[in-house]
């Protein structure tokens, strides 16, 4: 299918916003003070030309059906795709899988797309769902020298509005990582667009579980539901599977931060999330990754969890 362009599938999308009344703010985007990827057409160029530097192949980004509603402050759009049917309230079987949410984490990005491909390939969607956003913080990315933070200085993984952001997330930042401009909160809790659109994914297709890949801390981490409780067993059950499948990748329970998605979506939303931390963000590695996770990604696919009560 053609790469639809950013104005159609806005256009296309109505709905959905409608639908998210309470997440519809911060849609002023500022303007761009450099060239920036404003279509989805342009994005797939800029991503093409990431590829090539990387000597990747080609992306082939104008197979897939992008969705995208939102932009970065830049203006660069915020895409996604899917694979299987959405229902009303879900599919019974809903994953979302998130990469690129740490620009300078180059090799999350090609596993999502290699999935993406093998799911395009190889799979039927009957009973299942996987909602996959590539490239969380695009222009970050998409820059030469790519950056952990967003265009405004902001790490997207301290920026989710969890319960303990006022008190803690800049305390934390001054006492713990001496104002590490890598690990900046944010000037509020959910001030960033990239955050909202994660969150967003997340109210709408309301999954049973997220996978999200991030670089280079070598570990599985889990947070949601209590794995010691009833509520847990299948969680549990995941996060050794996941673990076995990778030739036994280190599972670890590494702290939650003030505004981390674990903390949003797993500890405070009670979904199941699962951060895979490759072993590092070499651009030469990424075949090697594949080989290593793929099937461990593919049964967290399809296996079952027990339906999220929020
Ligand atoms: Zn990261």
């Amino acid at each position: 299918m053609e790469c639809m362009s950013n104005r159609s599938l806005s256009t296309f999308l109505v709905p959905l916003c409608l639908t998210l009344p309470s997440l519809a703010r911060g849609e002023k985007d500022a303007p761009a003070v450099f060239p920036v990827p404003a279509t989805v057409s342009s994005f797939c160029q800029e991503l093409e030309k990431k590829f090539t530097d990387y000597n990747w192949g080609k992306p082939r980004c104008e197979h897939f059906q992008w969705l995208t509603v939102r932009k970065t402050a830049k203006g660069t759009p915020l895409v996604w795709t899917t694979f299987g049917e959405e229902k009303s309230a879900g599919a019974e079987n809903t994953t979302l899988v998130l990469c690129g949410v740490h620009g300078d984490e180059i090799t999350p990005v090609k596993f999502c797309w290699d999935l993406i491909n093998e799911l395009k390939t190889n799979h039927v969607f009957k009973d299942k769902m996987v909602v996959v956003a590539p490239v969380v913080t695009p222009d970050s990315f998409f820059i030469p020298k790519p950056t952990r933070t967003n265009a405004a200085g902001v790490d997207v993984n301290r920026n989710f509005p969890t319960q303990d952001w006022k008190g803690e997330a800049h305390k934390k930042w001054v006492q713990n990582y001496r104002k590490d401009k890598r690990k900046f909160p944010g000037p509020a809790p959910a001030s960033e667009q990239e955050t909202i659109f994660q969150m967003n994914l997340i109210k709408r297709y309301r999954p049973n579980k997220v996978i999200t890949v991030h670089a280079p801390l070598t570990l599985l981490d889990y947070d949601g539901p209590s794995l010691k409780a009833e509520a847990g067993k299948s969680a549990k059950e995941l996060l050794e599977q996941m673990s076995e499948k990778s030739s036994g990748y280190k599972v670890s329970n590494y702290p939650v931060f003030p505004g981390s998605l674990g903390n949003w979506a797993g500890k405070e939303n009670h979904i199941p999330t699962y951060t895979l931390e490759l072993p590092n963000s070499d651009p030469k590695e990424t075949q090697r990754f594949w080989d290593l996770f793929k099937d461990s990604v593919i049964f967290a696919i399809t296996h079952k969890m027990k339906p999220t009560v929020n």
